[in-house]
């Protein structure tokens, strides 16, 4: 009997990649949530993931046959300090599959016990984290961003010391890879170029086989890898998502929205919006994720300098080369995807800065960033409907403006207001997983071990384009009282 058809390829890299690591048993293994779409995406048994068996793996009590557990080793940049030595401290990956789609795919218990990158932690997660990765990854992957996916979570039946004592739990997260920039200066740290050149090889295999085609396949791994980091970015900033942690070793090579901490969704819009309590100088800003993607891009580039010339001069001229293009990738992404939310088919000269001028408008008067974009859809096929809209702004008057602007711009392309207001109905979601909601979901799971709001509210995220009228009442942006200004790393 095989449970789970594990196909490894990272664990057939060099020793120095990873160090084998078997997660530590917990008391009593409590099944919170079984990701049934992702089980059937990843071929797996659904029936034998929900026995106790299959939920004693998730735990991390058993190891199920044919995996190969192992913490990599990653390096990184927190908040711009370098550290060389970070690596997967809580986290151990049992292996990879193959999908349903044919794509390679990590399966990783988070919070599965200490390993020997731990450092002074404890190898655990507390539920509330547990919980946001889940919420908030599935909410991604539902509004079509690229990201890794929750599989499940488990309670662990044990207590993790924080500033309180708090239950803990395990998830288990599915990613195209774990690597990350991270990765990539770990060896260059070392001076290891062997090393560079094996983790760039196996990128390249595994995410990036075009650039193997090509004369420079790791100028063209680095120039992919800038793309899928561009375009990610900005379908955030699209979203209104603030990572809020965007160290080097938590952006993924694969390009997939990764290590959920103390993330969050903008409520009313505001470039220097921070949730994170630990991001006091606003790094990692809403606004600041653009050129803060760039400056991450710009230290994957220097890790890889070695391989792209054996003269360095030249590796650095074509390294900047490729980095010079982020700024246009990020912005053509952007504007595309804002053309698309203001419902234009067309491009002119002027929509950039018809976009900003509702941005800068929202900004002043602190217009709910989801809503305006969701009730602007219905205004474009009914001027009644502008009330709606309106009401979001503090002050009407400039936006009225605006409106009016925007009428005149819709009224040089051919479609209908019927077309015009399904198409934005499609890219402008009504729910978005509100910090408010979120932390009330958490404090439900932690204090009552209440879990019927945790449902609930994965099913309204499920179907974010949805209008589900029976759940009305998660589209709304929290009261003054209900704000939930600070989301705190927590682990
Ligand atoms: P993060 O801020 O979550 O990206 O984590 C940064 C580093 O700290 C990574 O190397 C993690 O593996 C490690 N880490 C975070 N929480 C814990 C924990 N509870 N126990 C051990 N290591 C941890
Ligand atoms: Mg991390
Ligand atoms: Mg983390």
């Amino acid at each position: 009997m095989t449970e789970i058809a594990f196909d490894h390829s990272y664990s057939r890299l060099p020793d120095k990649f990873f160090i084998r690591t078997m997660p530590t048993p917990v008391a009593s293994p409590r099944l919170i949530k079984l990701n049934l779409d992702l089980v059937y995406q990843l071929g797996l048994d659904d029936r034998w993931l929900n026995s106790a068996e299959g939920i004693h793996m998730l735990a991390g009590n058993n190891v199920p046959r044919g995996a190969n557990p192992i913490a990599t080793a990653y390096a990184g940049h927190q908040f711009g300090y370098f550290v060389p030595r970070l690596g997967d401290g809580r986290a151990i990956l049992l292996g990879e599959v193959i999908d349903r789609d044919g794509v390679r795919r990590d399966i990783q218990l988070k919070g599965a016990g200490p390993t020997p990158f731990s450092r002074g932690g404890d190898g655990r997660a507390a539920l509330g984290p547990v919980l946001r990765e889940y919420i908030l990854s599935e909410a991604m992957n539902a509004l079509r961003i690229p990201t890794t996916r929750a599989l499940a979570a488990v309670l662990t039946g044990e207590t993790v010391a924080r500033e309180t004592s708090l239950p803990g739990a395990v998830i288990t997260r599915v990613a195209s890879s774990h690597i990350r920039i991270g990765t990539f200066q770990f060896f260059a740290a070392r001076g290891d170029i062997e090393g560079v050149r094996a983790l760039a090889d196996h990128v390249i295999a595994r995410h990036y086989p075009e650039a193997a085609e090509g004369e420079m396949p790791y100028l063209s791994l680095l120039a992919a890898v800038i793309e899928a980091q561009a375009s990610l970015v900005a379908q955030w900033m699209l979203a209104g998502f603030i990572h809020g942690v965007m160290n080097t070793d938590n952006m993924s090579i694969a390009g997939e929205t990764i290590d959920y901490g103390p993330c969050a969704f903008l409520d009313n819009y505001d470039p220097a919006t921070v949730f994170s309590s630990i991001d006091h100088a606003g790094r990692y800003a809403y606004g600041n994720q653009g050129p803060v993607a760039l400056w991450n891009l710009v230290r994957l580039a220097e890790s890889l300098l070695p391989l792209l010339a054996d003269d360095q001069d030249r590796a650095v001229s074509l390294a900047q080369n490729a980095l010079a293009t982020f700024d246009a990738q990020f912005q053509t992404v952007f504007i595309t995807g804002m053309r698309r939310k203001l419902g234009l088919f067309t491009e002119e000269e002027n929509d950039l800065t018809l976009i900003k001028e509702l941005l800068d408008t929202m900004t002043k008067s602190q217009a709910d960033f989801t809503l305006t974009f969701r009730y602007l859809s219905h205004s474009a096929e009914t001027i009644n409907d502008d009330e709606k809209v309106l009401n979001l702004f503090t002050e009407p008057s400039a936006f009225r403006e605006w409106l009016a602007r925007w009428r005149s711009r819709i009224s040089r392309e051919p479609q209908t207001g019927f077309e015009r207001r399904t198409a934005m109905l499609h890219v402008n979601p009504l729910f978005i997983p509100r910090n408010h909601r979120v932390e009330a979901v958490i404090a439900a799971a932690v204090q009552n071990n209440n879990f019927r709001p945790l449902e609930e509210l994965l099913t309204v995220l499920g179907e974010p384009f949805e209008d589900q009228a029976e759940f009305a009442h998660y589209a709304k942006p929290p009261e003054i009282h209900e704000r939930v200004l600070e989301t705190f790393c927590g682990t």
